[in-house]
């Protein structure tokens, strides 16, 4: 029996797994994918990296403090001395109601030149991690929880884990599908499921587009010829357009990142081909730019659980009647990587107080 099982390895399982075993508890990952970091996502295409999932680290608006004297994003701090994020500093533009761009202020972003899931490899040393292993069920013993699913890759990997306790650190709708099978058989559970289904995400639609090495990827105002970003919160189609590649050091090949806007991802759930919503996005996308309409590649990516528009509004998820399960994401508070931060050290905190009381 382990002392610990983390289903999920994103920024809020990662997070607490990690604090978990420098407490000296045996903590063992898993998580469905082959990467790790989940929305924390980077897509490699040769020398390229494109990040098609969280765009960047950012400081509060308001803060004028130095990354170390910041709350949860003490991280950004251990991050930027590791090298592995530098400050982003694209022009920033906004699109008015006219259809013309605003220059706006740019706020403190870092990202990674690596590509964003660098943060999560940066977080995992030390822990045991069973990548592509789906988690099906999970079942309370006398003494924890028993954890079963599928090893979706290599041969060889168990079938299931017992722990003396678990954190369940998915998007809320996945760990209500998970807790599902135990809710039937316990009151305390079914309590945490209507604690769950409060929980409402917005999908999204990524388009990344690479186009070819002498490109002139410039947008109309610009006045340097770096990196650029657009948003928009009222465009049907898109809610942000940026030059991916002004992340990198030496970018070999401009590379734009599009992700629409919720109603346009809500209106194409079911749609299983996704090539003709990638053209769409880049149409609209190339009306501030034409360039932008003929990539040389392109992919395009869905996140079913992209964004958290309704949080569960606590720290965490749990039940004082069941201490050694807790839940944990974006989607308890904050509904971005500093409340996944957070509820991950939340989450720890409660397992450490549950398994060593
Ligand atoms: C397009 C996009 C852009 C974003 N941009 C920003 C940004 O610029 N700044 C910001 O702060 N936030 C941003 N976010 C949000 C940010 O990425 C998330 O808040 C954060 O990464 C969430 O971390 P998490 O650990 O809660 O969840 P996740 O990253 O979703 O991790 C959950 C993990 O659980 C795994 N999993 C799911 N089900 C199972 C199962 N049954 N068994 C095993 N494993 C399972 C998944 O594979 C995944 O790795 C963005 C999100 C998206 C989608």
């Amino acid at each position: 029996m382990e002392d610990v099982v983390v289903i999920g390895a994103g920024l809020s399982g990662l997070t607490a797994a990690q604090v978990l075993h420098q407490a000296g508890y045996r903590v063992v990952v898993v998580d469905k994918s082959r990467g790790l970091g989940g929305r924390l996502a980077t897509r490699r295409i040769g020398s390229t990296a494109i990040d098609h999932g969280c765009r960047y680290l950012q400081l509060s608006e308001d803060s004028n403090h130095a990354p170390s004297h910041h709350s949860n994003l003490g991280l950004i701090a251990d991050l930027v001395a590791a090298g592995i994020l530098q400050p982003w500093q694209p022009e920033s533009f906004e699109l008015g109601a006219d259809g013309e761009l605003k220059a706006t202020a740019t706020a403190k972003l870092y990202t990674a030149s690596q590509g964003m899931s660098s943060i999560a490899k940066a977080l995992a040393p030390g822990l045991t991690i069973h990548r592509q292993w789906r988690a099906t069920a999970i079942t309370p013993l006398s003494q924890g929880w028993q954890v079963e699913g599928d090893a979706l890759g290599a041969a060889g990997q168990p079938r299931a884990f017992t722990a003396r306790g678990l954190v369940v650190a998915i998007p809320a709708p996945q760990a209500a599908a998970l807790v599902h099978r135990a809710a039937q058989a316990s009151a305390e559970v079914q309590a945490l499921l209507g604690q769950l289904s409060s929980v409402v995400y917005d999908a999204v639609i990524t388009v990344m587009a690479v186009y070819g090495p002498g490109a002139l990827a410039r947008l109309p105002g610009q006045t340097g010829s770096g990196g650029w970003l657009v948003s928009s919160d009222a465009h049907p189609t898109w809610r942000w357009v940026a030059l991916d590649s002004s992340k990198r050091t030496d970018p070999q090949e401009p590379v734009v990142v599009i992700h629409s806007s919720p109603a346009f991802a809500a209106n194409s759930l079911d749609q299983s081909d996704l090539e003709p919503l990638g053209q769409a996005l880049l149409a609209e996308a190339a009306t501030l730019a034409a360039w932008m309409l003929s990539p040389r590649w392109r992919q395009v990516h869905r996140w079913r659980y992209g964004f958290v528009r309704q949080a569960l509004g606590a720290s965490l998820l749990s039940n004082p009647a069941l201490p050694n399960l807790v839940g944990c994401g974006d989607w308890c508070n904050g509904g971005n990587v500093e409340g996944a931060i957070a509820s991950g050290h939340a989450a720890a905190a409660a397992l450490d107080k549950a398994l060593s009381g």
